[in-house]
């Protein structure tokens, strides 16, 4: 037995066996990361892999049996895998995981098009805690849908192709930046510069007058827009589009140790609670996956977790066992699993090195987060963490715990306090991140392999 609490480097502790299934697990999500950049990528793509493992739709009017394998979309942008199992669900509740796919971007606003000295633009409007100055002049891919009249609905992806256009927003040269360096770093950047060039070449033969009062560049995208899309101007009133960072997750290092990508948070804990229902088939629990949306805007609307969508799914659950709803959630068990900050070297003042999760030490085990004296949060209870920590103990899962950075250095939240409301008990369980927010986060190879034993011994 040993007295003193040292924290492990999975890395220097993993064998050649155990190194090759951290490296082989990156290969797979690397390419699920560049397949789900938005919440309804995630859910396009969870629905294909899905259907692949078995999993057949869902409908709330259901009577669900051991054994049954279901998929439940929610209006395109959150979605539940079910994993019906042998178990007694009023005694024994669902065991369920829940991660956000949705991300920090830029998005459309509802007038987005202008013109202004010869190039077009969208004007976005940011989604979630983004440090603004960093969006400037890096590569952007546009997603999202369009509905035109009559129900169309028209998807668009430009930019991830490498035949693809990209779009940029643009800063000052430093050369005239004196008065912007001078800015404090958040007020550097104006909300509403970050437009992004969308064109530049004018319709010609047009109608006679200046070019500027002809908006001849607009009028020439808005044309390639109906004819590529069938789109007009006002259509985009209706739409959900956003950019996001161009371009795939890459390894980082010489030895290709971490991953650098989009959307770490929280896909780096959708995709191993996903890959963990799929890999426990024969687990007697009734599981429950869950991609939510608007985690990063406060799980609002009826796609994030504040809905009361994911009860009616518990419910079916119990309806089709003849079991009374309360009784299963009182008895069912969450893992909200979502990032925290890693410490970083570079910024050590903002972390308590004793309580930070640190990158390669495994999963990040969160009783609470909030802010300012543990406000808005889950503090999940001392029994249920001890739980926990013997199911990860006992399957070898390696994990650590910490709190997102120092006493009043900030804080966070995130979907745990919501399903917690049910009456479930949770607890956070992530990855650590550095430059969390930022178009491109760093993780490490080591913990998100170790999130993926940690979710799959909770589904054992
Ligand atoms: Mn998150
Ligand atoms: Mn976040």
């Amino acid at each position: 037995m040993e007295l003193k609490y040292t924290r492990k480097n999975v890395y220097k502790e993993a064998d050649g066996k155990e190194l090759e299934a951290i490296y082989g697990y990156a290969e797979g999500y690397k390419k699920f990361l560049d397949n789900a950049k938005t919440e309804r990528d995630a859910c396009v793509t969870a629905e294909k892999l899905a259907i692949e493992k078995g999993y057949k739709p869902f409908s709330f009017s259901e009577k669900l049996k051991a054994g049954d394998k279901r998929y439940f979309i929610n209006r395109h942008k959150n979605i539940f895998l079910i994993k019906v199992g042998t178990e007694d669900v009023a005694k024994h509740g669902v065991r369920i995981m829940v991660a956000h796919v949705d991300s920090p971007r830029l998005d459309l606003k509802p007038n987005p098009v202008f013109e202004d000295s010869g190039l077009c633009y969208f004007k976005t409007h940011y989604y979630g805690g983004i440090k603004k100055y960093q969006w400037l002049s890096i590569p952007l891919a546009l997603h999202g849908v369009v509905m035109t009249p009559n129900g169309k609905r028209v998807e668009v992806c430009v930019g991830e192709d490498e035949n693809d256009p990209v779009f940029c927003i643009t800063d000052i040269l430093p050369h005239l930046g004196s008065e912007q360096a001078a800015k404090p770093l958040g007020k550097a950047i104006d909300g509403e510069s970050l437009n992004a060039v969308i064109g530049g070449l004018p319709e010609v033969g047009g109608e006679e007058g200046k070019e500027e009062e002809k908006e001849a560049v607009k009028a020439a995208i808005l044309k390639l827009l109906n004819k590529k899309y069938g789109l007009t101007e006002v259509d985009f009133q209706c739409s959900e589009l956003c950019f996001v960072p161009a371009g795939k997750a890459r390894d980082v290092g010489f030895d290709s140790a971490l991953i650098s990508s989009y959307g770490h948070d929280d896909k780096v804990c959708a995709y191993p609670e996903m890959t963990a229902i799929f890999d426990s088939e024969n687990s007697p629990h009734t599981l429950v996956a869950v991609f939510a949306d608007k985690e990063e805007i406060g799980s609002v609307g009826t796609t994030g977790m504040q809905s009361w969508v994911i009860s009616d799914v518990i419910d079916t659950i119990a309806h089709s066992f003849g079991a009374n709803p309360i009784e299963v959630r009182y008895n069912s068990k969450c893992i909200s699993a979502d990032v925290t900050a890693g410490y970083d070297p570079a910024f050590p003042s903002v972390f308590e090195k004793r309580n930070t999760t640190f990158l390669h030490c495994g999963a990040a085990v969160s009783k609470y987060t909030g802010a300012r004296g543990k406000s808005n949060t889950n503090d999940a209870p001392a029994e249920y963490a001890g739980w926990i920590r013997d199911i990860f103990d006992n399957n070898g899962v390696y994990w650590q715990t910490g709190e997102l950075g120092a006493v009043d250095a900030g804080g966070g939240g995130t979907v745990a306090m919501y399903i917690a409301n049910l009456g479930i008990d949770t607890i956070d369980v992530g990855v650590p991140v550095l430059s969390m927010h930022a178009p491109y986060e760093l993780i490490s190879k080591a913990d998100v392999y170790s999130l993926y034993k940690a979710c799959l011994a909770f589904c054992k």
